[in-house]
């Protein structure tokens, strides 16, 4: 069906036929052993529109020992070639589902039915990517003399976790699958209890391009009941935890006990540094869609703006206009910005702007809980600016993960500079000017995981992807993200 036909489906039943049902374990939906459900809510109504398994440990048992079994058996020494164009078949038929997988990602988190689009291309390109990377796994040779031979080999570090967030379930489980299973891995994965479908439906698709059974498992459920029992299992060999620093912290205190490796994507509090000699009308729109795509519940979304005091209220004034035009509703109505993902951060939202009226602070733009002007219904915050916030400030320190902005001033690059770094994170950072030497001494300067110039979120899978400081640590997408999940082996011989 075609996404008009699924939305009109959906306006007229409140659901959508054919949702995956149960965990997918071994190649096919099993139903749970504990046989309970949970329901999925759609942010633009409110109203629940499916439900879904809620798994337990013994169904983490089931699909470790599935996956464990396959690696052991079917992946690991399969043709590097062989894995390639399962990955590419599978890219193909992402791409050929591509309404189905968008309308359903809209549904579940929120966000604009465009957004979700974008995401389940981008997760296609992902599986084209490390397709083409799977027989470009080569080790070195070292230089021991003539005696000796000496050389590396890439080997898959066996089976793998991945717990994944409600912002991005579609494109955290496609970078983190297919490097995974391009190195000949193996997949166990948990998507949020917000966000369950998409994930499913990435495994389907991944066995319907003929990935053998057992290699890529999802399983759904809370994470106190089926991810803290995945990171913990000792049949996992490494860990790729996207979400919150508080959860991150617990898991890696639990892999710390049986010496799992582990990737942690955490949180962010992005600046935004706007220079004097910038394209004022493109920057604009960068600053926009920095922070206001998927509603700001981006980790790595431009959430402190620094700006050149030269040019502050020049460009405020555009940026607030702006603001203040742009559309909200239901995601499947596309507007510019879509609900928040819950209720509860709803209310964590609209805390974080409670207190700063307490506090008295200058707020230009929105700052208020609102709903679907259309319906007057669902979860959602006006998009906010909040000017002259001071760096100790907790809205200059704290990720709020909201449609909220905050300004700052600087006074040349080096305070921008200072005030960018004055964080706990270090995720990403954008950075708008004219000067390319001036920003490219910035982007040495500031201590984030990676660097956008002149057009926020700006590259593709090739980038590698990651945090500093409180951000976490280890690297997804390009080369780098593939070589998580392999483990390098030397080999030294005396041949004389
Ligand atoms: P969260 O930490 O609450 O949940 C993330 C996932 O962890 C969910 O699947 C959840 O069920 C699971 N989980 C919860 N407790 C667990 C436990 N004890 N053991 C194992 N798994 C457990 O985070 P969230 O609220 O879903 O996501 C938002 C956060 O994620 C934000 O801080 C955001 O910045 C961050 N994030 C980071 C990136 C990145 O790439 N750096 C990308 C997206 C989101």
């Amino acid at each position: 069906k075609s996404a008009a036909e699924l939305t009109a489906e959906y306006l007229e039943t409140g659901t959508l036929e054919g949702l995956p049902n149960g965990h997918f374990i071994d190649g096919a939906f099993s139903r749970p052993v504990h046989n309970r459900s949970m329901e999925s809510l759609d942010p633009g109504s409110a109203k629940a529109f499916a439900s879904f398994t809620a798994g337990t440990e013994a169904d983490v048992d089931d699909a470790v020992s599935s996956a464990r079994k396959a690696f052991d058996t079917s992946w690991r020494d399969v043709l590097p070639v062989e894995r390639a164009r399962i990955l590419l078949r599978a890219s193909q038929l992402i791409l050929e589902n591509i309404d189905r997988l968008a309308i359903v990602e809209c549904l579940d988190s929120g966000k604009p039915l465009n957004e979700a689009m974008g995401d389940v291309r981008g997760a296609a390109r992902t599986f084209e990517y490390y397709a083409g990377a799977c027989d470009k796994l080569q080790g070195d040779s070292f230089p021991l003399g003539p005696d000796y031979l000496g050389y590396s080999i890439h080997e898959p570090v066996g089976v793998t976790a991945h717990i994944i967030p409600w912002n991005f379930p579609i494109s955290t489980a496609a970078r983190g699958f297919a490097p995974a299973l391009a190195a000949g891995c193996a997949v166990v994965a948990k998507p949020a209890e917000q966000t369950p479908f998409t994930a499913l439906m990435l495994a389907e698709v991944l066995s319907q391009a003929g990935l053998p059974h057992g290699l890529c498992n999802v399983l759904t459920g809370t994470g106190q009941e089926v991810g803290a029992p995945l990171t913990r299992h000792t049949g996992v060999d490494h860990i790729t935890f996207t979400g919150s620093v508080l959860t991150g912290s617990t898991v890696m205190k639990t892999a710390a006990d049986d010496i799992t490796r582990v990737v942690l994507e955490l949180g962010g509090k992005s600046p935004v540094v706007v220079m004097k000699d910038c394209d004022k009308d493109k920057t604009v729109a960068g600053v926009l869609g920095a922070i206001y795509e998927h509603a700001g519940q981006i980790c790595s979304a431009g959430s402190r703006l620094i700006i050149d005091k030269a040019i502050h209220d020049e460009f405020l004034e555009k940026l607030v206009a702006k603001t203040k035009a742009l559309s909200l509703g239901h995601g499947l109505r596309d507007p510019n910005v879509g609900p928040v993902n819950s209720a509860q951060h709803l209310d964590k939202i609209n805390g974080f702007l409670d207190r700063a009226k307490a506090r008295g602070l200058n707020i230009v733009a929105g700052g208020n809980v609102t709903v679907d002007p259309e319906t007057g219904a669902g979860w959602f915050f006006e998009p906010t600016i909040v000017d002259g916030v001071d760096q100790a400030d907790e809205l200059a320190q704290e990720e709020v993960f909201g449609p909220v902005l905050t300004v700052q001033v600087a006074d040349d690059a080096d305070h921008a500079v200072a005030l960018a770094n004055d964080c706990q994170y270090g995720l990403v950072a954008g950075i708008f000017t004219r000067d390319f030497s001036a920003a490219h001494q910035m982007a040495r300067q500031i201590d984030a995981g990676q660097i956008y110039i002149n057009e926020y979120f700006a590259g593709g899978v090739e980038v590698p992807f990651g945090g500093n400081k409180k951000s976490g640590f280890g690297r997804e997408k390009g080369i780098e993200g593939l070589k998580s999940y392999c483990k390098t082996k030397s080999v030294a011989a005396k041949i004389s």
